[in-house]
C-alpha cells in the first residue's frame, strides 16, 4: 500500500517551513509594512513592489476551472516542470540510499536531476517499438525505489505510452510514478489528470512552455493528491513564481481558445511536414507523433545535421541516443520555417556537401 509518510524523506517530514510575510497575513486590504517592499513603485516601471503570492492562487484557480476533477490543494506550480522534478527528488530521495527508474530514451532532466541530488538511476530501456517493459520495470525496483519516471507523450520518440503498462505500475509500485505530459495538449489521448483520484501515487508534470507558447516564462505544473503536493509546496522556495509570470500566465490561461487554434496549426502543419518529409529520398522513414516534433531517420543524419545548420536550419541530432539511432528530431514549426527546412533538404548534398 503507498503510504507517503513512508517515502518522504524523515527530516522533510519534520521540517518546519520558512513562514512569508505572505503566509502570516494574508488578507489584500491594508497598510502593508511588513515585508520591507519599496512603497512607491518600481524603477523601470511596471507594478512589482510587492512580492507575488507564494501560492499562485490565481493560476491554480483558472487551472481548476478547466478541470474540475481537480483540487487547488492538488497543484505545484514550479518554475518549469524542472523545478517540479528536482522539488520531487529533494523530497522523496534520500541521496546515496534511494535509485528511481528511467525507461530511455527519454528525457535527460530526470538522469541531470538525480544526479545533482546523488541518487541512483536504473534503466529499464523502452523496447524497440519505445514501449514500456512492464515486467522488467517491476523486476528492477526495490525498496529503495522512490519514482518511476514515464514520460508521455515521449520526448524524444513522440509516442504515447500504454495505459494499461502504467495501469500495472501504478498498482505495483509503492513510491511515485511521475507521468510527464509536456507535449499532451497535441496529443490525441486523455491526460493523467483525470486519474488522479484513483492512484494515490500518481504525478502529473504539464507545463506552459511547449502548447501555450509560454517557454521564457517559466511554468509547469505538478498535479497529484494533496499529501504528496503539501510536501512540496512546503520546501519549494517561497516566492518560486515571480509576479510577471503570474500575470502573463494567468492571461494565457484565460486564452486556452488562443493555445487550442495554435496547436491546431501546429497539427496541421505536422501532417503536412510528415507528407512532405516522406516524399523526399533523404528521408528513410518516419516515427508516429503524438507531439509537436517529428523523428526522421536518415542514411547520414550526422552529415545531414551539419549541413542543416550551415544552412541556418536547426534541428536536434538524437542519432546517439539509445535505439535512435540514424534520427534527427524535428521541432514542427510555421508553415514558413517548415518549408525553409524542406527547402534545404532538397538542395541537399550542395556544394559538394
Ligand atoms: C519541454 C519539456 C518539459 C518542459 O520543461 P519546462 O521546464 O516546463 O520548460 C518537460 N518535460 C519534457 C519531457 C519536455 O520535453
Amino acid at each position: 500500500m503507498f503510504d507517503v509518510n513512508k517515502i518522504v524523506r524523515k527530516h522533510i517530514l519534520s521540517l518546519k517551513s520558512y513562514s512569508s510575510a505572505r503566509d502570516e497575513y494574508t488578507g489584500t486590504e491594508g497598510v502593508f509594512l511588513d515585508a520591507n517592499e519599496n512603497p512607491y513603485g518600481s524603477a523601470g516601471g511596471g507594478d512589482f513592489h510587492r512580492y507575488p503570492d507564494p501560492y499562485q492562487r490565481k493560476i491554480k484557480h483558472a487551472l481548476v476551472g478547466h478541470t474540475p476533477a481537480l483540487g487547488v490543494e492538488q497543484i505545484f506550480i514550479g518554475n518549469g516542470s524542472d523545478e517540479a522534478i528536482d522539488l520531487l527528488f529533494r523530497a522523496f530521495c534520500e541521496p546515496l540510499e534511494d535509485n528511481v527508474l528511467i525507461m530511455p530514451p527519454t528525457y535527460g532532466m530526470y538522469q541531470v536531476s538525480a544526479d545533482i541530488n546523488r541518487v541512483a538511476i536504473r534503466e529499464v530501456p523502452l523496447n524497440k517499438e519505445f514501449a514500456i517493459q512492464t515486467e522488467k520495470v517491476l523486476a528492477a525496483i526495490d525498496e529503495h525505489t522512490r519514482m518511476i519516471f514515464v514520460c508521455s507523450p515521449n520526448n524524444p520518440t513522440g509516442n504515447t505510452l500504454s495505459r494499461e503498462s502504467i495501469e500495472t505500475l501504478l498498482n505495483n509500485f509503492d513510491g511515485l510514478l511521475v507521468v510527464d505530459e509536456a507535449y499532451i495538449d497535441f496529443s490525441p489521448h486523455q491526460s493523467w489528470v483525470h486519474s488522479l483520484k484513483h492512484y494515490p501515487n500518481l504525478v502529473v508534470l504539464q507545463t506552459l512552455s511547449k502548447s501555450w507558447g509560454l517557454a521564457g516564462l517559466r511554468l509547469g505544473m505538478a498535479f497529484a493528491s494533496k499529501e504528496v503536493i503539501g510536501i512540496v509546496n512546503k520546501i519549494k522556495p517561497p516566492y518560486n513564481i515571480n509576479e510577471a509570470t503570474q500575470q502573463l500566465a494567468l492571461k494565457a490561461l484565460e486564452n486556452r481558445e488562443g493555445m487550442q487554434a495554435m496547436v491546431a496549426d501546429i497539427l496541421q502543419n505536422k501532417s503536412d511536414l510528415e507528407k512532405a518529409l516522406l516524399a523526399l529520398p533523404l528521408v528513410k522513414s518516419i516515427l508516429p507523433s503524438d507531439a509537436n516534433f517529428i523523428m526522421a531517420k536518415f542514411e547520414e543524419p550526422k552529415k545531414i545535421y551539419t549541413y542543416l545548420t550551415r544552412k541556418l536550419v536547426i534541428v536536434r541530432d538524437r542519432s546517439s541516443v539509445l535505439n535512435c539511432e540514424g534520427y534527427l528530431r524535428i521541432t514542427v514549426g510555421s508553415e514558413e520555417e517548415n518549408k525553409t527546412l524542406l527547402k534545404a533538404l532538397k538542395a541537399y548534398p550542395e556544394d559538394g556537401m
